[in-house]
């Protein structure tokens, strides 16, 4: 069961006009919310992100919270899976082709949800390969734009050669992954690169810091050089959808002594900790 504007129906049932903004130009935002036991996880951060991407763009907001909180909330009961992945979509609405934005054009809002499926165990226990490139997107990265075409050619490099993630460097210092964030770890020092127009301001990064101020695990925010991505211990990329992974090989190196390293595992088992203690606590 799926939404798109203003009504509930089957996924095979929707379709949309190919005048659309999204199709046409890209030119629409979106989000990915995790879901945890039917309850949105950190709900209140992806709508103040999914506010900040509309303004990007600026293109308003169709619903204030309370809407989006009925939405989802029926979109979550209508589908399988007490853990699943919600996507929401919205785009600048069907319009005669013309780059600039149309006058009173409804924007096309789309929900849907899918089951979020555990982690492999061989995942969590040999972590994943990367690669590293270019990072060659636009320098509005902090908008999560449906424009993915830059890091769809990105991720392809890692698909090309069975790595998970492309790891992306900008002027010589880590930004972000192709759809993740990425964190650095040496002697124990768990380093993230500083938000910025640079980078997607994620949300699963948001807690990382927060569990690691909360159990004085050292951390700093600061620039990482492609050097010290080279030579680090551990290699951590999170996501709502990848929560916390361990990357073990970087263009065919062992990262470190190439296995999931001490951080990732402490963080993977607090984040573990803190996702049932926000669903059981019912907060989000
Ligand atoms: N950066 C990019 C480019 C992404 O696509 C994603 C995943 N949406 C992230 C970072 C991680 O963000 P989040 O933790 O909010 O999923």
């Amino acid at each position: 069961m799926i939404y798109l504007n203003g009504k509930f129906m089957p996924i095979e049932k929707a379709t949309i006009s190919v005048l659309d903004r999204g199709f046409i130009f890209g030119d629409g935002v979106y989000e990915v919310i995790p879901v945890y036991s039917r309850k949105p996880f950190r709900l209140e951060h992806h709508l103040l992100r999914l506010q900040h991407s509309l303004d990007g763009i600026r293109l308003n907001n169709p619903y204030d919270n309370e809407h989006w909180h009925n939405l989802l909330e029926q979109i979550i009961d209508n589908n399988k899976g007490e853990d699943q992945y919600i996507y929401l979509h919205i785009t600048r609405g069907v319009a005669k082709r013309e780059h600039a934005f149309p006058e009173n054009t409804a924007p096309t809002v789309f929900i849907m949800s899918s089951p979020l499926p555990e982690p492999p165990q061989k995942l969590l226990e040999q972590g994943v390969t990367a690669v590293t490139a270019n990072d060659n997107r636009w320098i509005r990265c902090d908008i999560k734009a449906i424009s993915l075409l830059p890091n769809v050619l990105l991720r392809q490099l890692a698909t090309d050669v069975q790595a998970a993630e492309t790891i992306l460097l900008r002027d010589g210092f880590l930004t972000e992954g192709s759809s993740s964030s990425i964190f650095v770890v040496k002697d124990g020092l768990l380093l993230a690169p500083p938000k910025s127009h640079l980078m997607l301001p994620g949300i699963t990064y948001d807690v990382v810091l927060d569990l690691a101020e909360e159990n004085n695990i050292p951390y700093k925010v600061r620039e990482i050089s492609e050097i010290e991505l080279r030579v680090a211990d551990e290699i951590l990329l999170t996501s709502s959808t990848r929560e916390i992974t361990a990357i073990t090989r970087l263009d065919d190196q062992p990262v470190g002594c190439g296995k999931p390293g001490a951080r990732y595992s402490q963080l993977q088992k607090l984040y573990q900790h803190y996702k049932r203690t926000v669903m059981r606590n019912e907060l989000s």
